[in-house]
């Protein structure tokens, strides 16, 4: 039996933190795998891949809490809405708008996370930590009735300078703690993949996205 799941599974509960299995690229069979051992939480990063295995045969009827941890388009919102748990990658107040408004068609209160764009790397994804705070101190937040941000989600620089990891993981939960005790209360931190969970962990991370540290190597990278 493959024993890699089972390690991870239980650093993460020895240290209290949620673990993401990210499946992206794997097989209904890999996931229902892994699922037999005990994960209930899977996370993709592509809308239609996530949807497509939710519907396939063999985990459409499992109890399967689903995460789209990647980038989220405005015109498909509307495809995961109606039974996502969680959406990790917010990145603007016209997105968190349109989650709000397809939830509350599909009659849902949907729990989010604020990206925030912590890598040294030029991406196009990700909030800055000025335009974050503007969202979680915007008034017509309480408006937006039908979602809830839960907290914030960073993906640190691809480097082998730990210590440059380790300090943007830092500065990402210095400012999530500036929000503990304001009316925004951030529960959830999500931070760490394969290669740096655990300095996530060391660094205060609450749930952690691990792909192939769990299913092994995938034949293209994030
Ligand atoms: C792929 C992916 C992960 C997991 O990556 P691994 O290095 O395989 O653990 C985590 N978060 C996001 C957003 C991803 O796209």
């Amino acid at each position: 039996m493959d024993t890699s799941y089972s390690k991870v599974k239980e650093y993460c509960e020895e240290k209290g933190v949620t673990l993401v299995a990210i499946s992206k690229t794997k097989t209904p069979e890999e996931l229902l795998a892994v699922y037999n051992q005990g994960q209930r939480i899977f996370g993709e990063n592509k809308v239609q891949e996530l949807a497509g295995k939710r519907e396939s045969p063999v985990l459409a009827s499992k109890e399967i809490e689903w995460h789209l941890v990647g980038h989220l388009q405005s015109n498909k919102v509307k495809l995961i809405v109606p039974f996502v748990s969680l959406i990790h990658a917010i990145d603007s107040w016209k997105l968190l708008k349109e989650v709000n408004k397809e939830a509350h068609k599909a009659n849902r209160l949907v729990n989010v996370l604020l990206q925030i764009h912590i890598a040294r790397e030029e991406t196009k994804f990700g909030l800055s930590y000025e335009e974050a705070e503007k969202i979680l101190g915007n008034t017509e937040l309480s408006l937006l009735a039908n979602v809830r941000i839960l907290g914030l989600m960073g993906i640190a620089s691809l480097t082998e300078d730990m210590e440059q990891v380790r300090n943007e993981f830092r500065e990402l939960k210095r400012f999530f703690d500036q929000f503990q005790g304001t009316s925004s209360r951030l529960q959830t931190l999500s931070m760490g993949m394969s290669g740096d969970y655990e300095i996530a962990i060391e660094e205060g991370s609450t749930m952690v996205r691990i792909g192939s540290a769990i299913f092994g190597e995938r034949n293209y990278n994030r």
